[in-house]
């Protein structure tokens, strides 16, 4: 299982996503960026840095 905590990445946010692989993650950051934050799409700067922050759930 892998984590991600939205705030890590620097949002202003308590959301946590979790899924089983970090591409499940990533797609899933896309929906809540899009629908919690108005991101369009995820830049590859900012995709580099949610990747960084995506880690083991306990
Ligand atoms: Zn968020």
């Amino acid at each position: 299982m892998k984590e991600l905590k939205c705030g890590d990445v620097g949002f202003d946010c308590d959301a946590v996503v979790r899924a089983d692989s970090e591409e499940e993650v990533m797609a899933q950051v896309a929906t809540h960026a899009r629908e919690a934050h108005g991101m369009d799409e995820i830049d590859a700067a900012t995709a580099g840095k949610i990747r960084a922050q995506i880690h083991d759930a306990a």
